[in-house]
């Protein structure tokens, strides 16, 4: 039997629809004159090889879950899937774990955790693809511990085209004594789509001691004690949710980080717009310390403090895999949205809450934003900003800007609605969060095309700076070196030096 290196779908192809029909954002559905889904690392090779010499537009999707539609392009007319490049492995001879940029974060949870008890310090999406997810960073519930994904990341394998028009495969790995490390450097955070196709990663903790596989990550605990606290907003005056927010960033800006009592917590409150009914506080904690539930209600408490509407608080105790297959993101049949994000140097102040509130509480609007505030640091920001792409390392929380619809006619409103909040927002810094005291940009995985658009980023700061700050030279040589062709490009993608 011939190996097959890849399928090739058409739109005369029953796979075809479901194929193109990917993106969890249904706001983009594109219509490529062709799927490749390659069976394994050098299918992938020979798919992006005959993409650039058949001339096409090519584009890459893992888990579908990119917030704009930079796979969904109208001018992308080759999209290659690399769903089927789904392994976990435990690889001896590089002593790490090698995953398929295919992989969903679920899946990877349930792998690396029953075979080697062990866990990537990942997202709180089970359905979000690794070969998207990584690429920017990745945070998630253990990062205060652990820190990011990329710090965990010890070789990427990507698929690279040659200036002279073919394609090949490279490794490129964290050991600074590695021909390829600038390759590497550039797979921590500077998002996909940029400098090749990823096949595959392995991960292993910079610190890991041995060759033990279940020394190598961290080991998430056995349970994990979960709050959610819910305040009507019937009721909630704006003091009532000026004090919530207040209270809420004085005690992330407060906390001892010293202190490991509350390096397991991670939250994320949602500001959710009045129609939706309620404001929420998602909270959780290692359930195995004897002392977790009186640490996660003195958090709650302090949250709401001094709020008059008294919160509906339930509690669980929850075996940490099952806490990781929860899609807490599933916003039912409003599939359309927009989104964007900022990284918060100093919680929102009292100005900034009177906007939120003016915004959310407004009762003309029919869609559903929502603002939402994720615990940050500790680990994070014990990281060189230069070590990684990410160059956000002392934000106290990142932020999620979005707004949710079902209704494709009324796309123009909502995401107009979003653009409006962000920009007055952050209008004494041109309506973006620029790097400065108080923001630090925003993070790639959270794309936002508006960022370089001079509509809505008047700011005078290149988009690029919001994302990757000074890192952005050292990915612009990288680029030049693995992708002189700009074969890998999007609205969003590192350019070539100028
Ligand atoms: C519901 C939801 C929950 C989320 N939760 C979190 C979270 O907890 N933490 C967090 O950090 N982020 C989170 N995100 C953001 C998420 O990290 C990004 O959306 C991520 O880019 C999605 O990756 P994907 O592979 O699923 O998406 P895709 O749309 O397939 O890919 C996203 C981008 O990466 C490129 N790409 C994908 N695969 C490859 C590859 N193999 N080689 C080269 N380029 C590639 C694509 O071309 C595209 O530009 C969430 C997003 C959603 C929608």
């Amino acid at each position: 039997m011939p190996d097959i290196a890849f399928s090739e779908v058409t739109p005369a192809d029953a796979r075809y629809a479901s194929l193109v029909a990917r993106s969890r954002n249904t706001r983009f559905a594109g219509s490529p004159r062709r799927v490749l889904v390659p069976r394994h690392t050098d299918g992938a090779r020979q798919a992006v090889a005959q993409a650039v010499r058949r001339g096409e537009r090519l584009a890459v999707r893992a888990g579908g879950h990119g917030l704009e539609g930079l796979v969904d392009d109208p001018a992308v007319t080759t999209v290659i899937d690399v769903s089927a490049l789904d392994g976990v492995a435990y690889d001896q001879d590089r002593h790490a774990f090698a995953v398929g940029a295919g992989a969903l974060m679920g899946d990877v949870y349930r792998d690396l955790y029953l075979k080697w008890g062990v866990a990537l310090p990942a997202g709180t999406c089970p359905s979000v693809g690794l070969g998207g997810y990584v690429q920017g960073g990745g945070f998630g519930a253990l990062c205060r511990r652990y820190g990011l994904v990329v710090d965990h990341l010890e070789a990427v394998e990507v698929v690279v085209a040659d200036a002279d028009g073919g394609a090949r495969t490279v490794v490129a790995g964290r050991d600074p004594a590695d021909p390829h490390h600038d390759l590497w450097w550039a797979h921590t955070g500077a998002g996909g789509g940029n400098f090749g196709l990823v096949t595959r990663f392995w991960f292993r903790s910079a610190d890991a001691p041995g060759h033990r596989p279940a020394d190598l990550l961290p080991r998430p605990p056995a349970t994990v004690l979960f709050a959610s606290a819910a305040w009507d907003w019937d009721g909630l005056t704006e003091g009532d949710f000026l004090r919530l927010l207040a209270n809420h960033g004085a005690w992330h800006a407060k906390e001892d980080t010293a202190d490991p009592a509350y390096a397991s917590l991670y939250s994320a409150l949602y500001l959710n717009q009045r129609s939706v009914g309620r404001l929420v506080l998602n909270a959780q904690i290692d359930a195995g310390r004897p002392d977790a539930r009186r640490l996660l209600g003195d958090y709650l408490r302090a949250v709401g403090e001094g709020v008059r509407v008294s919160a509906r608080t339930s509690w669980e105790t929850l075996p940490w895999l099952q806490v990781t297959a929860r899609d807490v993101e599933n916003r039912g049949a409003l599939t359309r949205s927009k989104s964007k994000g900022a990284q918060l140097r100093v919680p929102f102040d009292g100005g900034d809450g009177a906007l939120l509130h003016r915004y959310l509480a407004d009762p003309r609007y029919s869609g559903h934003t929502t603002v939402v505030l994720f615990s940050y640091g500790r680990q994070v920001n014990a990281v060189d900003p230069a070590a990684t792409v990410v160059a956000q390392r002392d934000s106290l929380l990142r932020c999620y800007l979005g707004t949710y619809w079902a209704d494709a006619r009324a796309d123009a409103l909502h995401v107009e609605r979003v653009r409006a909040l962000y920009r007055d927002l952050f209008a004494e810094t041109g309506g973006v969060p620029v790097p400065g005291d108080r923001t630090d940009g925003s993070y790639i995985n959270y794309p936002d095309v508006d960022l370089r658009d001079p509509r809505w980023n008047t700011s005078g700061v290149p988009w690029h700076a919001l994302y990757f700050k000074s890192n952005y030279a050292r990915l612009q040589r990288v680029k030049a070196r693995w992708d002189p062709r700009d074969v890998f490009h999007h609205a969003l993608s590192v350019e070539l030096p100028g």
